[in-house]
Order: structure tokens, then C-alpha cells, then sequence
């Protein structure tokens, strides 16, 4: 979330003459006229219904729609989250979709009491508001969520205060180095370094009793740029509020892991909830973070450990003495997921599932609505294709998840209910949430990474008029700082899709259910200070986001584009060359972590580079043989079983790389190519079983690891041969 702008304006100047290269090898090596995976006959067709829908998504009904559904706040279990999502509804219903509501129940703790009070030396009482700003309407609504830190334990607690940082394990050691202690304290880590809810678990596992995470100025504010309203970046008393429920364990309702909320399911008592944060943990705004910092003493912290407030910061402990008191009702609230589906014309069993979160923690113009409101968009211009004779030959199932703020709670007891369908039927995952001024941004499955590619081809730049796809072939190699990266960003033809980590709702079907999954958005060109804030508003967003909504038009077009491109395949465009090159990348990376493990005993990776270069193999095999006779045309003569054979062993080779037993420590994460780390939360580890074994000098479990991931890259070839033997 946070730009690094400078950065990419250095590069560019130097980058300019790559750039023109690299537009004038796009345009060489740019496909012919017949959409990939289809037929003559059916391209033209197809082509002339993606051209009219592309025309249809306008940026003042985007903007509409964020004004209406940003109006209020609206969190998780509000009556006005229901009324937003039976709203939604009635819009899918309104553009052809046959649309209803899924109704789940989770476990959900509303604040009673939050306290933070510096008792000594002197005293001061955290205000633990954000105060309404005069220009923005909304910030002084009733019925905001307060500043919490959700699925944090009750608890009541006063010990001497410790700085630490970002609060990671690097950040531990050199306390350690400092031969200082956070046993018995709280401590006060500052936003940023990794996701929120690994601060709270590491803090704990050093013994701490409270936590209390605050924004400073230097990440995340007046450093940054002008605070807002002035700009786009977080004021004094803006509170980044946030879920630190454990995710890397498993999302969802934490009282229901593995199956689905249902009114009435069978629920694990509270006790015996594993992912809860084990302290209790309060946002802190700088504004309520300076006078505890200003009363530190102790060491001087390292330099790379100070901000941007006015002060010297000091590690402690004490003689800073702080009351932390938290207590929530922990009760059940209810969620309502919105699933519209158009039924497929000819495979109405293979399903394209598209969605986006409704729920905010406040107002939320920016999270989720700004791709909520693209959503909406999309379904009203398949609405108007509906009108005109247009039927997708596969079922498009549009879908508005509630409680993804949480915990990604709405997405994944959907999944969990319907899990059996959905590994039967679902083709792919297409996942937006936030979306923003500037370039695309593509995270996914690297199956589809070809396919991404191509469809971003046909996206047009609002600023620029050339395509998505150049700007953002620019942008990387602009802010690709070595010639090394430069030729990384160029050296395949296609642009890599990065691998998924979590933070939004494709976790669940990818990492839980292995299929397919993208994530999309556009970003990098406006400034965000406001994230998880109550100015994450209509205001914000129509001054310093994407303020004319063309981006926001720009992502409606990607996605739906996406989606009706899939739906309407003759031989769906899965390729594997592009998931094989990343693959040797990351098992490259792993092997150069374990070499710079002084003493490490011997460890044989021999059997996962053989298994990724079979995989390579194969995917090159089929690719090349797919791409030659869809070009010939003879991929689409072969019979109509055999071509639904072969479809199915495409949709379905996302699910040979799940392992049933799961990852260590964490059976609900299936996947072995992608997972958030366990001691990184949202940020992705590839091969995470093997990863994160050698990360933690565990070489025993590696080489176990080993060997499932093998079984599961053996699986997948073995899948990729047996599509080539379709063709
Ligand atoms: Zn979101």
C-alpha cells in the first residue's frame, strides 16, 4: 500500500529507450486477430460482444454507485451492510443475473471498553477517536466502528512500555543484542514490516502482556506527503483499525474452521479457539503514540528503527508505565454474502466466479467499495449484453462478500459450504478489492498468466491510450533498478503474475479449494493515508483517488473482459510454461537461502529441481502443441468429448497441487505452491512447506516437505500430459 514513487521517477528517464523496444517487440509479437482458445468461427463473435462490452462500464455510474454505497458505515453485521447487500442484489437481479443472499453467522466481538493510559511518569489518557474533519461529510458519522484490533483477547493490563520497532523476529534480536526483555511489558510496535497480526503473535511469544501497534508519520503519514485534508496521507488522529486474527492458521469463523457457518452449524466453543491473538492489542494513531514514546528512556534506538516524530526515540523499558484494557461482547453476528449467477448456454456446470467485498470497517469508499463499484458496473454492462442476445456458454456466478475485513469470513464460509461444487464446477477465481489511479497490478495463479497478459493487451490506458499492459510493462522496468531486473521484467514476452499471499478473498478458493485465482487491480499513482481509517471515504476518494473514475472504468473492463473471455472458450487458455519458469525461480531462491546457512547439514534438493524440470517439460510440450494447432485450427476439430475432456483437465489441474493433509501447522492451507508465511501473514510464500521449513533451519520437516511437494508437481505433470494427450 505504500508508494514508493521517487523510486520509479529515477528509473524512468534511463528506461525510455527499453520501453520503446519493448513496444515495438508487443506490437510484432502481438497475436493474431483469432482470441486464444477460440475458433475462427467463434471469435469474430466473440471479439464483436467483448468490443461492446468494453463500451459499456461508465465511470459516473462507478462513481454512483461508491457515492450510494459509501454513504454510511457499514461493517460486518450492520443492518446497513444488509441493506448494501440486498441493494447489490436487487442490482444483479435488475441486469439478468438470478441473484440471492447466503446467510452466515460468526463469531464476532463488538468493543465494550478500550483503554490506553500512560500512568507514569506522568499521565495521559490515548483519546482512541478519529475527530470528524470539517470538509468531509461523512467523518462524523454515527455508527463508526471504533479503532480496535479485532480477535485480540480481553484483558486488563499495566506494565512498563518497550519500543520494538516493527515488532518482527529481526526486530527481537537486535532487542536481544540491547539485552532488553519485553517479558512482562507491553510493547508498542509501529504499522508496516509485515501484516498487523504477526506484531501481537511475536509480542506474545517473547513473553509480552499487551500490544499496542501504531501509525508513524514516516510509513504512513506526513513523511509520505501532505496529511489529509490537505492530501492524500494519514493525519494525527487517523487509526488504522484492522483484524489480527491469526489468517496464517486458517480465516474464516474462527469457531467454525473447515466447514461452513450455516445458521445452526456445530461451532467450537471459545475456549477452544486456536487463531485468537493471544494479548490483548489496540491501533494506536501517532497522535496517541507520541506522549508514550516521548516518555520512553533507555537506549537510543538504532536508526533504522526511528520515525518521523518529533523526538528521539528510545527503546525502554519504562520508565513509561502503560494501562491497556480491552473487553468485547463475544457474540455471533450475521453476514450476507450476495451470489448472482448467469446459467451457462452450453456449460452450465463450469462456472466463472467473480467477486469483491462489501463489508467495511467504516465508510470504506476505498476498501472495498472502489472495486465493489466496478463490480456493480460490470453486471449492468453483461445486463445490457444479456438485453441484446448475448449467453455465455459458462456460468458467470458475480458475488459481494461480507465480513472480508474481519477475517476474510464471508468468502471463506462460502467456500467451506460449497466446497464440493466449487472443486467440481469453478474454473477460475477473478478477485478485486481495492483499485486505484495508475497502472494494473496482477496477482494470480500463474496458469492463467498468459491469459492475463492477453486480456490486458486489449485494455486501453485512460491516460495514455496505449494499452494496460504497456503502462505496466513500463512501469516495472522503470522501477527495475539493475540491468539484471531490467531483462527479468522482459525476458519471457509475458508479464509475471505475482503469486498470492492473502489479505483478500481469493484465499479461500485458491489456497483452500486449489482453483485458479487472480487478483486486479490498479494502483501506484495516488497516495493511501487513510486505510482502515473513517476517511476512507467518498470525500478521500473523489479528491486524491482515482478522483474522474476512468481507472475505475479501466478495471471493470480488465475483469469482465476476463470473465466473459473464459466463459465463452472453446478450449479455455490455461498454459504452464510461465507457472514452470516461476517455479525455478522460487526453488532457486530456496536453494540460495540454504546455502547462506553457515553449518546447515547436507540437504538433497535434487528431487524438486527433477520434478519442476519434468514439470517443464510437460508444460512446454503442451503449451507449443496447443498454441500450433489452435492456430491450424485442427484444436478445434477433435470432438466435442474429447474437448470437454480436455477443458476439464485444464480447470482442474489447479487442484492437483493441493496436499489434503495441508502445510505444517496448518492444515486448512492446501495449496503447496502459495500461502501467506507464518511469520510474515499476508506476503506470500512460495512452496511454502519446503520455504519456510529451510527459513527456520527445520531441515527434517524440509526434507518432508520435500517429498509432498514433489507428489503434488508429479500430479500436476502428470495432468499437463494427460490435456497433450487430449489434442
Ligand atoms: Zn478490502
Amino acid at each position: 500500500m505504500f508508494g514508493s514513487r521517487a523510486a520509479r521517477a529515477v528509473a524512468l528517464g534511463a528506461t525510455l529507450a527499453i520501453v520503446a523496444f519493448a513496444a515495438f517487440r508487443r506490437l510484432r509479437a502481438a497475436p493474431p486477430a483469432p482470441l486464444f482458445g477460440y475458433a475462427a468461427a467463434s471469435s469474430a463473435p466473440g471479439v464483436s460482444w467483448e468490443q461492446k462490452f468494453r463500451a459499456l462500464p461508465q465511470a459516473d455510474n462507478i462513481r454512483a454507485n461508491m457515492q450510494y454505497l459509501s454513504a454510511e458505515p457499514h461493517n460486518a453485521g450492520t443492518p446497513r451492510q444488509h441493506v448494501l447487500a440486498l441493494w447489490v442484489m436487487h442490482q444483479l437481479q435488475a441486469d439478468g443475473f438470478s441473484a440471492h443472499l447466503e446467510e452466515y453467522q460468526t463469531l464476532y466481538p463488538t468493543p465494550l471498553v478500550r483503554q490506553v493510559e500512560l500512568v507514569a511518569p506522568s499521565h495521559y489518557e490515548a483519546k482512541l477517536q478519529e475527530p470528524p474533519i470539517p470538509q468531509d461529510p461523512t467523518s462524523g458519522q454515527a455508527g463508526q466502528m471504533p479503532t480496535v484490533n479485532m480477535y485480540a483477547v480481553d484483558g486488563d493490563v499495566t506494565a512498563p512500555l518497550v519500543y520494538v520497532n516493527y515488532g518482527l523476529p529481526g526486530d527481537y534480536a537486535e532487542l536481544a543484542k540491547l539485552g532488553i526483555s519485553v517479558r512482562g511489558k507491553i510493547v508498542i510496535a509501529r504499522y508496516g514490516g509485515s501484516w498487523r497480526g504477526i506484531k501481537p503473535k511475536l509480542a506474545h511469544q517473547h513473553g509480552a502482556l499487551g500490544c499496542l501497534i501504531y501509525s508513524d508519520p514516516r510509513d504512513d503519514g506526513y513523511y509520505q506527503g501532505d496529511p489529509y485534508p490537505n492530501g492524500a496521507y494519514r493525519p494525527q488522529w487517523g487509526v488504522q483499525r484492522g483484524s489480527v486474527m491469526e489468517m496464517e492458521l486458517y480465516p474464516g469463523d474462527p469457531e467454525t474452521p473447515g466447514w461452513g457457518s450455516v445458521p445452526g452449524a456445530k461451532r467450537l466453543p471459545l475456549s477452544q479457539v486456536p487463531n485468537l491473538e493471544k494479548i490483548p492489542v489496540q491501533p494506536l494513531a501517532w497522535g496517541d503514540a507520541l506522549p508514550l514514546l516521548r516518555a520512553l528512556g533507555g537506549p537510543v534506538a538504532p536508526p533504522s528503527w526511528r520515525g518521523a516524530l518529533p523526538i528521539t526515540y528510545h527503546v525502554g523499558p519504562g520508565p513509561a508505565v502503560v494501562h491497556l484494557q480491552e473487553k468485547s461482547n463475544w457474540g455471533l453476528a450475521n453476514l450476507y454474502d450476495v451470489v448472482g449467477t448467469i446459467r451457462g448456454s452450453e456449460h452450465p456446470n463450469q462456472w466463472i466466479v467473480r467477486g469483491n467485498h462489501l463489508d467495511a470497517w467504516v465508510n470504506g469508499a476505498d476498501d472495498p467499495l472502489s472495486g465493489q463499484s466496478s463490480l456493480v458496473e460490470e453486471a449492468r454492462a453483461f445486463g445490457v449484453l444479456l438485453r441484446q442476445g448475448w449467453r455465455p456458454k459458462r456460468t458467470i456466478v458475480y458475488c459481494a462478500w461480507d465480513g472480508e475485513e474481519p477475517g476474510i469470513i464471508g468468502s471463506t464460509e462460502f467456500s467451506e459450504t460449497h466446497a464440493a461444487e466449487l472443486q467440481k464446477d469453478a474454473v477460475a477465481y477473478f478477485n478485486t478489492d481495492t483499485s486505484g489511479r495508475g497502472y494494473l497490478q496482477l496477482g494470480g495463479s500463474q496458469t492463467l498468466q498468459h491469459f492475463l497478459n492477453l486480456v490486458a493487451q486489449d485494455i486501453t490506458d485512460p491516460q495514455s491510450g496505449t494499452s494496460v499492459w504497456l503502462k505496466a510493462e513500463q512501469h516495472r522496468l522503470a522501477a527495475a533498478t539493475t540491468p539484471a531486473a531490467k531483462a527479468a521484467v522482459m525476458d519471457g514476452g509475458d508479464l509475471r503474475v505475482a503469486a498470492l499471499g492473502s489479505g483478500s478473498d481469493f484465499s479461500p478458493f485458491l489456497q483452500h479449494l486449489g482453483i485458479a485465482a487472480a487478483d486486479l487491480s490498479y494502483g501506484g499513482e495516488g497516495g493511501n493515508g487513510v486505510y482502515h481509517s473513517a476517511y476512507d471515504d467518498f470525500y478521500w476518494y473523489t479528491h486524491f483517488g482515482d478522483t474522474t473514475f476512468v481507472y475505475e472504468r479501466a478495471l471493470a473492463q480488465t475483469v469482465g473482459t476476463a470473465v466473459m473471455r473464459l466463459a465463452d472458450a472453446d478450449v479455455l487458455p490455461f498454459q504452464f510454461t510461465g507457472f514452470a519458469d516461476n517455479l525455478q525461480r522460487y526453488e532457486r531462491q530456496i536453494e540460495g537461502e540454504y546455502q547462506a546457512q553457515a553449518g546447515a547439514p547436507a540437504f538433497d534438493f535434487a528431487p524438486l529441481r527433477q520434478a519442476i524440470g519434468s514439470l517443464h517439460q510437460a508444460a512446454v510440450g503442451y503449451d507449443r502443441t496447443m498454441a500450433a494447432d489452435a492456430a491450424n485450427g485442427s484444436l478445434f476439430a477433435i470432438p466435442a468429448a474429447q474437448r470437454n475432456a480436455l477443458n476439464h483437465l485444464l480447470y482442474t489441474s489447479e487442484r492437483t497441487l493441493l496436499s489434503p493433509r495441508g502445510l505444517p501447522r496448518r492444515p486448512w492451507y492446501q495449496h503447496q505452491i502459495y500461502a501467506p508465511g507464518l511469520f510474515t501473514g499476508y506476503g506470500v510464500k512460495t512452496l511454502p512447506g519446503v520455504r519456510e521449513a529451510i527459513e527456520q533451519k527445520d531441515y527434517a520437516t524440509a526434507a518432508q516437505e520435500e517429498q509432498v511437494l514433489v507428489g503434488v508437481l508429479n500430479a500436476f505433470t502428470r495432468q499437463v500430459e494427460a490435456a497433450q494427450s487430449k489434442l
